[in-house]
């Protein structure tokens, strides 16, 4: 059987013994099974910063030139800037149609120590690594791609001899790489089972019925810009149809579902995207680490439907400015939020700063946080795949033009 219908089926049945298990089983699952869980999310997160580090040196050194790399680069950060605004103006539409939290009763019991959300300029300034191998330790993404692309660009300028002996050496370090994630991909469906039972057990329906409009509308949200956006992007772009492209990613966007991390989702999309979506494996090892790091969707998606949803709880109308005002510190938000389960509510925090609305709302999405996180960071990893199929598709007739002329 395909691994994407194992993971699936796992998915299934975690709800089913989550609901049947229910919380007085917590005990019990939390002692015996999720441990299990996080022996899986530990071992993908083994191979992040390698995967990370090795793929986006090779990407780069194997576009060759510097041309080349400030096109691709431009391209890709155009579109990924692009698609992120549009997801939260459809956030703003979807939740501007369902009303979520309209009549709401503040709920005064909701409570939760809010912590400060970095500024912009702080995202900017901890991006560059001051000792790279610090951040390698602690897996400070943003820093160590940064890093990545110095020694990538450092290789192409020394080229020659010396030039090429490094970058096949980092080469080898990918194809390991590579390799062991496909091998800890095998035990997928064992651990999102056990990471998702915990999950079901606890929240079980009761905690999410009150605020079911929100989840509604993010879900529809993700699955409306996915169908528009990236099918559109796809078809007209990428000359792929949208049901291979969806049928190739089935897998990662399960595991991103199950695991609510871009960035440990990262292997098994490069795998994917390469092997399923037929996307050049330089381009996947340049596109895909940099999304999983700075390209969030679903993320920028979700601060427009909970901007609106604490607008709407505490009675404020928010003025057209102020939306404008969303859409750019969403954007930049996203940017700045890390691949990891529950970054995108800290950085909401910022969005919500910036237009002045109450932090205190983010209590109440702070219960149903997880359910969220699973459609958007599903979103995340989706676009970054879209992305770098129609940097492929458009690299392939620049080429067949090249060598025409
Ligand atoms: N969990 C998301 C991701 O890894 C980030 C977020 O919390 O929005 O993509």
């Amino acid at each position: 059987m395909n691994l994407s219908y194992k993971i699936f089926i796992a998915l299934i049945l975690s709800v089913v013994a989550g609901l049947v298990a229910g919380p007085e089983s917590l005990p019990f699952i939390k002692w015996w099974i999720a441990p299990i869980g996080t022996m899986f999310i530990s071992l993908i997160k083994m191979m992040i910063v390698p995967v990370v580090f090795t793929s986006l040196v090779v990407g780069m050194t194997s576009l060759g030139d510097m041309k080349k790399l400030g096109r691709i680069g431009l391209k890709t950060l155009g579109l990924y800037l692009c698609t992120t605004a549009v997801a939260i103006v459809i956030g703003f539409g979807v939740a501007g149609v369902s009303h979520p939290g309209v009549g709401m009763a503040m709920a005064g019991s909701a409570s939760m120590e809010v912590k400060a959300a970095p500024s912009i300029m702080q995202v900017f300034v901890a991006m560059i690594p001051s000792n790279p191998i610090q951040s390698m330790a602690k897996a400070d993404i943003l820093p160590v791609i940064i890093f990545a692309l110095f020694v990538g660009v450092g290789i192409i300028q020394v080229g020659g001899e010396k030039g090429k002996r490094l970058s096949d050496f980092f080469d080898s370090c990918a194809e390991v790489c590579y390799k062991i994630i496909a091998l800890v991909m095998q035990t997928a469906p064992i651990g999102v089972f056990a990471l998702l039972l915990p999950v079901v057990a606890q929240n079980g329906p009761k905690v999410l019925l009150p605020l079911i409009s929100v989840i509604a509308s993010v879900a529809v949200g993700c699955a409306l810009h996915a169908i528009i956006v990236y099918s559109g992007l796809a078809s007209a772009l990428g000359k792929m149809s949208p049901v291979k492209f969806f049928h190739g990613m089935s897998e990662a966007m399960l595991i991103a579902f199950t695991t609510c991390s871009s960035s440990a989702t990262l292997p098994i999309n490069m795998k994917n995207t390469e092997e399923k979506l037929g996307v050049s494996r330089d381009i996947c090892s340049f596109v895909l680490p940099l999304g999983a790091t700075i390209n969030m969707d679903g993320t920028a998606l979700y601060m427009g439907v909970c901007s609106l949803f604490i607008a709407n709880v505490f009675g404020i109308d928010l003025t057209m400015q102020q939306m404008g005002m969303i859409v750019l510190t969403g954007t930049l938000a996203s940017i700045g939020t890390a691949g990891v389960p529950g970054a995108g509510l800290i950085m909401l925090a910022m969005v919500l700063q910036s237009v002045g609305l109450p932090i205190e709302g983010l209590a109440l999405v702070a219960g149903i946080d997880r359910v969220l996180d699973m459609f958007r960071t599903c979103l995340n990893i989706t676009g970054d795949a879209a992305v770098a199929v129609v940097v492929n598709e458009t690299e392939k007739v620049h080429e067949t033009e090249e060598s025409l002329a």
